[in-house]
């Protein structure tokens, strides 16, 4: 691929240090903007999570998302087009380098790889740019032909496409143009058979123009090396200003995402903030440098909005939308923002800042902030690793921590919470009513250590759905006789019991989260909690993941997880039979934030008369109830309701009933049946398994 002595002089010198001069200046211009987009990142906070442990996972969480585009391919027409395009990215890198090379130092080869090596990459390369092509030509037509709702207009993602183009029909023309020049110098046929075979492409192509005069070649070749150098140096520095940013952000993004569980919420120090008198998120400066890399990282693919369920039931909030208003609202007054950081300029930047639109109530409206459900179908769906919840519950703890403005109705579950520890506001004094029907005791974890010799295996958190819902304490009555049916040794805490705090939490007040949470950790450490079993999925995500920043580390088991263990090991059998058909609707806080999928399915299977059909929108993919980030407590004022929504589609899957594991989910199908006069019933499985109990003990 070396140049002959004699085109070297095609370079000639004022040729060299012109392509000198701006390659200079372009590596200046792009090493500017690099760095101005790095002191934005750093700008504010600094983030709550460890983002460099367990280096070797975060690697092959990379490889995995980034390099092998797993997510890419669930819409199969976009991921090829966009791994022939990548793909392209990854070997056409090198060839680029050849380029440059070549532009300065004429007739030369990279110094640092072997010669044999060249070969092989030529007769990749020359593929290489027809596929590239091939994704580019698909991806316009899916933009411009076959375009999904997802997808908006972009005159960036056309531009982009058409430059990505550009260079391969350059880069092919240069080297058609170079082939048949050498042929022109060289006329040894072994030399251009060698071409037709490392080469074949370009050499097709050189055949074709072989004809022409040698000055014609040589302006051939001159005007598409110009070409393609000069397209490259405006690609890069256009990337950062463009949502194509992602071409070199989304490899580091995914590199620091959350890698384990991702339902968890980070902790910050209360006291602190209430020093600064600073909680949350008010400007967007105050997201942390990985926030900000999210946002740098939004390829506005749209993957986000088509699964959301707030946008797809009419509300203000699409995430595609929410991550795009945030970066440009970071991008509108970038300059003013970084020189304030600096304390540079004469009080221009202060100034202008001081007048820009808010983030809340201007770039993004309030309604926005206290749709989402928190159901991370999003964050699933995203294929660069972006999160979202995280974002609103920062914005959500400014508005109630700072501003004490959130909507009406969290006020009473807030009080709630607060005075009787439920948000419902029952007596604290009724939260093991419950127990009362069963025809045998539940030991209090009190009751337990003063009794001699009743050790106990698990501590059995009720929740409060579990203590106070109706349909919820069925459910407590059911998971009571599993375990008693199995002879397993567990108590609750009884009246010692308060609310785990996971609603006030999403919901931004932070502090009566922390209090609550306190509160607990203490209480099961005083009776040396190890186990825990809980039918919530919203206290199991709460005790398993949060808690620990408290202080409080246990080993926590959901009801169905349990129950299939003890099913699967003998303990319990399973005879009555149930003869129905049932969906099974999987709960947000089990699936996709914990990865709990398998155990309801297999204590489903495990009960005689009972056949699953899965719902279309199943596992990773389940649709939110609606009462998830504490929507549960709020009221659903815009557009049409989510829990309907969700409700439409078991309905069509056209069996007798559904299954649910999470007390909240139970409440919001129910209530949709009745809203709606439908006709599947919704029943917790570990109802169903405690039906087919040998003996029902009550
Ligand atoms: S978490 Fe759920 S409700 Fe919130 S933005 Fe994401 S998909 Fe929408
Ligand atoms: S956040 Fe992720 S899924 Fe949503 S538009 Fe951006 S890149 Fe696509």
């Amino acid at each position: 691929m070396t140049i002959t002595p004699a085109q070297a002089t095609y370079f000639g010198f004022p040729g060299t240090l012109l392509f000198a001069i701006l390659l200079l200046s372009a590596l200046a211009l792009f090493a500017y903007t690099a760095s101005r987009r790095i002191q934005l990142l750093l700008l504010g906070a600094g983030d709550r999570e460890n983002r460099l442990d367990r280096p070797l996972a975060r690697l092959w969480h990379m490889v995995e998302y980034g390099f092998l585009q797993r997510k890419m391919f669930r819409d199969a027409y976009a991921g090829l087009y966009h791994a022939l395009i990548f793909g392209g990215f990854l070997v056409l890198t090198l060839r680029t380098l050849m380029l440059v090379f070549e532009g300065i130092f004429p007739g030369a080869g990279l110094p640092f790889l072997p010669a044999g090596f060249w070969e092989g990459y030529l007769l990749v390369k020359d593929v290489v740019l027809v596929t590239t092509f091939a994704g580019v030509v698909l991806a316009l037509l899916r933009r411009h032909v076959a375009r999904k709702e997802r997808l908006d207009p972009s005159f960036d993602a056309d531009l982009i496409l058409l430059l990505i183009g550009f260079l391969m029909v350059t880069d092919m023309a240069a080297g058609a143009a170079k082939m048949a020049l050498d042929a022109k110098a060289v006329t040894a046929s072994a030399a251009l058979a060698r071409s037709a075979l490392w080469e074949p492409l370009t050499y097709s192509l050189s055949k074709q123009i072989f004809s022409l005069s040698p000055s014609s070649l040589r302006a051939t070749y001159f005007a598409s090396w110009w070409a393609h150098l000069v397209a490259i140096f405006v690609f890069a520095n256009y990337l950062p200003f463009a949502k194509h940013f992602h071409v070199i952000t989304a490899l580091p993004n995914l590199f620091f995402a959350k890698i384990d569980s991702p339902g968890r919420m980070k902790s910050f120090d209360i006291e602190k903030a209430a020093e600064k008198e600073k909680f949350g998120v008010s400007s967007v400066e105050d997201f942390t440098w990985k926030q900000k890399l999210d946002m740098f990282t939004c390829t506005e693919c749209g993957r986000c909005r088509e699964v959301c369920p707030t946008h797809l039931t009419g509300k203000p909030l699409s995430p595609k939308g929410f991550m795009v208003d945030l970066r440009n609202a970071l991008y509108a007054d970038a300059d003013a923002l970084i020189d304030a950081d600096a304390g540079r300029g004469d009080g221009s930047a202060a100034k202008k800042l001081a007048a820009r639109t808010p983030l809340i109530g201007g770039w993004i409206d309030e309604e926005t902030i206290w749709a989402c459900t928190t159901c991370r179908y999003c964050e699933h769906a995203c294929p660069v690793g972006i999160t979202y919840v995280d974002k609103i519950t920062d914005l959500r703890r400014h508005l109630v921590l700072e501003k004490s403005d959130f909507p009406k109705e969290a006020q009473t579950a807030f009080n709630g919470m607060e005075r009787q520890g439920n948000p419902w506001n029952l007596a604290a004094s009724d939260r093991d009513a419950w127990t009362k029907d069963l025809p045998f005791p539940v030991l209090t974890m009190a009751e337990a250590a003063e009794a001699k010799g009743a050790g106990v295996e698990v501590l059995f958190w009720v929740g409060c759905a579990g203590s106070y819902e109706e349909r919820g304490k069925r459910v407590s009555r059911s998971l009571a006789k599993l375990l008693h049916e199995a002879g397993v040794t567990y108590a609750i805490l009884g009246k010692e019991e308060t609310c785990t705090g996971d609603a006030a939490r999403r919901l931004g007040n932070e502090y009566l989260f922390q209090t609550l949470a306190q509160q607990n950790v203490e209480t099961m450490k005083g009776y040396g909690v190890t186990k825990i079993v809980t039918n919530c999925p919203h206290c199991f995500n709460t005790l398993a993941n949060e808690y620990p920043d408290f202080g409080g580390k246990f080993e926590v088991m959901h009801g169905t997880e349990l129950v299939a263990r003890l099913v699967a090991e003998g303990r319990i059998r399973l005879v009555h039979a149930t003869p129905m058909s049932l969906s099974f609707h999987d709960p947000c806080y089990l699936g996709r934030h914990n990865g709990v999928y398998e155990a309801p399915r297999e204590l489903l299977n495990a009960i005689p008369g009972i056949t699953v059909k899965e719902l279309p929108r199943t596992r990773e993919n389940g649709m939110c109830c609606g009462a998830g980030g504490g929507r549960m407590w709020l009221d659903e004022t815009i557009g049409a309701r989510v829990n309907q929504a969700r409700f439409a589609e078991i309905e069509a899957n056209g069996t007798d009933a559904v299954g649910v594991s999470c007390p909240f989910c139970m409440v919001m199908l129910g209530n949709a049946k009745t809203e709606l006069a439908g006709k599947t019933e919704a029943f917790d499985v570990l109802e169903l398994a405690a039906q087919a109990l040998p003996v029902h003990p009550g």
